[in-house]
Order: structure tokens, then C-alpha cells, then sequence
């Protein structure tokens, strides 16, 4: 098993130890802490698991997850080749918006993810993940945007997306999205070469 994998084992433990937000954790099947590649280039953060993530304890399987792989696609990479987690890592009831207090409690727990993987690139998918990150920014301003962020001792590189639940059904907004996720070798082509 990877080091990183190790990491990011002990920081599941790290949660159901500490006990994070009881009250969603009453009513959920599973905890839904993340899934793909511990060396992947690119992290991607929604919003929190719905009925059929809380089922499987796997993020981004239901309607928004299909339509999350179809982008992938589009964009040459597949789920394996990246790592997709949530903001908050149990379902809300009724899959209601995440409290303010749930993305607090779950927020660290996300950072020592990042710095377990350290990818090239988080993408944020829709504001409730961004809002940490890019605090006071609009999503339909400066998506798909490469935004670098310095957070204590570390930089990271974020870009903002739209969640694909939003878009599933506006032809717009999906069309949008699927050319940002087109974006994302690119970018990624551009910190590489930077690095050089
Ligand atoms: N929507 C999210 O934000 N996350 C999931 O895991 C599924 C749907």
C-alpha cells in the first residue's frame, strides 16, 4: 500500500474517532471519505454525498457521478486516474445543503487530504466547496479560472467549477462544464511546464 494511501486510511480513523458531526453520522449508512488515485495530479471537492454515495460509502456514483465520468472522459482521464472526495463526508437528510457548521467540522480533515495526495490541481465543484477556498468569489465569474492560494505554509492551485448536479439539466451550464473539464490537461500542462 502507498504511503499516501496510509495517510489518508488513518485520517477515515481520524474521523469516526473524533466523533465529526454526530448527527449526520446518526443517520447515514456509510461515511463517504473519498476515492481514486492517492498520486493523482488533480483532486476533485463537491459538496456532500447523496442517497446512492451514502449506499455504496463511495462519492459521486449516483446521476451527478455518471455525468462527472462522462466529463472525465471528454477530457482524455478516467476516474482512476484521479481523486474525488466532498467537502462534508456524510449525507445531509433529504440531501438538504450542508450547514455551515458541517463544512467547518469536515474542513480539516479535507486539508490533511490535500496534503497527504498533493495533487497539481483541486477543482472545486460547485460554491459550497469553493466558498473555503476562494472566499467572497462568485462561481459564475471565474469558473474555469486557475486561482492560486497561499494556505499557511502551502500553495495550492485551485479551479472553480460548477457542480455537474446543477448543470444536469440546463443545457447551458452543462455545455460550460464540459468545456472547463476540457480545460483542466491543459492547465495541467502549464504548471508542469512552469516547474521546469
Ligand atoms: N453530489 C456531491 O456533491 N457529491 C457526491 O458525492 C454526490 C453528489
Amino acid at each position: 500500500m502507498s504511503n499516501k494511501q496510509t495517510l489518508l486510511d488513518q485520517i477515515k480513523a481520524d474521523i469516526l474517532k473524533n466523533n465529526v458531526c454526530p448527527d449526520l453520522a446518526k443517520n447515514a449508512t456509510n461515511l463517504v471519505v473519498g476515492d481514486g488515485n492517492p498520486n493523482a495530479d488533480i483532486v476533485f471537492i463537491g459538496e456532500a454525498p447523496g442517497k446512492n454515495e451514502d449506499l455504496q460509502g463511495l462519492p459521486f456514483v449516483g446521476a451527478a457521478g455518471k455525468f462527472l465520468n462522462e466529463m472525465l472522459e471528454a477530457a482524455g482521464m478516467e476516474r482512476s486516474d484521479v481523486y474525488i472526495t466532498n467537502i462534508v463526508k456524510y449525507r445531509p437528510p433529504n440531501n438538504r445543503d450542508p450547514l455551515p457548521e458541517e463544512k467547518k467540522a469536515f474542513w480539516p480533515y479535507l486539508i490533511h487530504q490535500l496534503e497527504a495526495i498533493n495533487p497539481k490541481i483541486v477543482v472545486t465543484l460547485g460554491r459550497h466547496s469553493m466558498e473555503y477556498f476562494l472566499p467572497g468569489m462568485k462561481i459564475s465569474q471565474i469558473h474555469g479560472e486557475l486561482k492560486r492560494i497561499t494556505f499557511g505554509e502551502k500553495k495550492l492551485v485551485i479551479v472553480p467549477l460548477f457542480h455537474p448536479a446543477a448543470a444536469l439539466y440546463n443545457g447551458g451550464m452543462r455545455q460550460t462544464l464540459i468545456d472547463d473539464f476540457t480545460k483542466l490537461p491543459k492547465i495541467i500542462e502549464i504548471l508542469e511546464k512552469e516547474r521546469k
